[in-house]
Formats: C-alpha cells, structure tokens, sequence
C-alpha cells in the first residue's frame, strides 16, 4: 500500500520504519536506514519447530472442517469458563488466509458480539493491519487476508488471566484452526499466545524482532495490543515486528499450494 506524503511524514516523524509492498519498494527510490533488530533478523535461519505438548485430545480434532470445528468450540464445557460466557469466539477472516494473528483471550466486547478484538484493542489491530494493507474482511485478494483467532475461545471473567488448566483444554481448537487455514506467518500477540504456541515464558521483548517457527511455519512474536495501547515507545517496536512478519508473508513458500 504506497503511503501518502503526509502518512510517509507523520510515521518518520513518530521514527517508524515505512513499510511497502515488494513491488512497491522496488519501484521506490531506496530510503536509507539504520538496520534495526527487525531486519537483522529477517536474514536468519529460521530455527526448527518447538515441539507440540497438549494434554487435550487435539487427535480428536484433527479431521474436523470449518463448520464442524466451529460447533464444536460452540458446544465447548471443557472447562468453568463455559458457565459464564455469553458466547464462544471462534475467528474471523479469510480460511485460508496468508497471516494469522493469534491473541489471548475475548474480552467484554468480545463475549458480547462473538468476535474477537472488537474493543479498543482491536482498533489498534486494525489500525496496524491496515497500515500494511491487510484487512480482517474475509472477501479481500490473497495478499489482504488475515484470520484472526485467540487463545482461549471464552471470556475468563473480569478478563483476568488465562489459567494454566483452561489454555490446555482449549489449545486443541487454535492447533486445528492453524491446520485448516495454513498460513505463511502466524503473528503471536501477547505472553499467552506466545506461552500456548511457543511452549515459552520468556518475556515478549527477549522473543521478539526475530523469526521463530510453529510446527514450520513460520512465527513473529510482539506486544499485545492493549499493552501497546498504554506503552507508546513499543509501539515503534510493535511496528518492527509487523514488518518482520511482513517480509515473511510476502516470500513466496515453496511449498505447497501457492496462495
Ligand atoms: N484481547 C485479545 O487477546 N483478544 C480479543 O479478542 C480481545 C482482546
């Protein structure tokens, strides 16, 4: 997405890194910058997967579809968080999307329209979506689409933290949803959704700024949303992350199907 005069002023302007397209930077004239942890990193071997450890059945997921999975996260009483949900949030976007961001859990809002990051953090998702031209809206071209999908499928009450117990019978749900939607980079929002993918609890600026991988595909780790919403200076970095995992989405796989 080529940015106006004015947007290109304003980002240098906060110290963020412009971000464009290949194509587009490529018919740019070059910008020169001081390499940052980002792009130091873009060019390192992306490590091989952590291996999987899920105390649930995922083996009794793993041949569901779409609208099975979907009804089965909806009849979900795995754990005490079905007692107090007004409903389940699945995900949203595109099924086969090139990037999936994965958070932690729905909040208020969330609970109430069965989407996740509806709320003031999700704006701020959006917003830096949207600055790379990516869009939730599942009816976009291959190289917009995001699926969107947290953590837990149920509000823990209060929003209190995840516990330990509730992430491992709900991980089963996101492993099957990263299956079905195969995406050229999974964006890891926040410690929990670093703790469930990365088997992790590092803290989030230890991991990020560099490529991890889940189960081979490959994974960027950054702040979430309503963190950055009151922490300005990691914006920036939260902007280095997303363009890390830009430049990751925008090589092309070499395997399998190219989407
Ligand atoms: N925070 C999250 O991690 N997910 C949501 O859906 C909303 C807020």
């Amino acid at each position: 997405m080529p940015w106006t005069e004015r947007q290109a002023q304003v980002l240098q302007a906060m110290g963020l890194r412009l971000w464009q397209p290949a194509a587009a930077a490529l018919a740019a004239a070059p910008v020169p910058q001081a390499p940052g942890p980002a792009q130091a990193a873009t060019s390192a071997p992306v490590p091989a997967p952590v291996p999987v450890r899920s105390s649930a059945p995922a083996s009794a997921l793993s041949q569901l579809d779409w609208p099975a999975l979907r009804e089965a996260v909806a009849g979900c009483r795995a754990c005490g968080l079905c007692e107090s949900r007004t409903q389940t949030v699945f995900g949203v976007g595109h099924q086969h999307a090139r990037w999936m961001v994965v958070g932690e859990a729905p909040g208020e809002h969330e609970d109430r329209q069965g989407e996740p990051f509806v709320g003031a953090s999700g704006q701020l998702l959006d917003a830096m979506l949207r600055a790379l031209g990516l869009s939730r809206a599942d009816d976009g071209p291959p190289e917009q689409r995001v699926y969107i999908a947290n953590t837990l499928k149920c509000r823990p009450p209060r929003n209190r933290n995840p516990a330990p117990e509730e992430m491992l019978k709900c991980e089963p749900f996101l492993v099957r949803q990263i299956e079905l939607v195969q995406p050229r980079i999974i964006l890891a929002m926040g410690r929990f959704a670093v703790q469930a993918l990365l088997r992790s609890g590092e803290p989030i600026g230890k991991l990020r700024g560099r490529v991890h991988a889940y189960q081979g595909v490959p994974l960027v780790v950054t702040y979430h949303p309503a963190y950055l919403l009151r922490s300005l200076p990691d914006k920036a970095r939260a902007w280095e992350d997303l363009c890390l995992a830009a430049s990751v989405a925008e090589a092309e796989p070499a395997e399998p199907a190219q989407r």
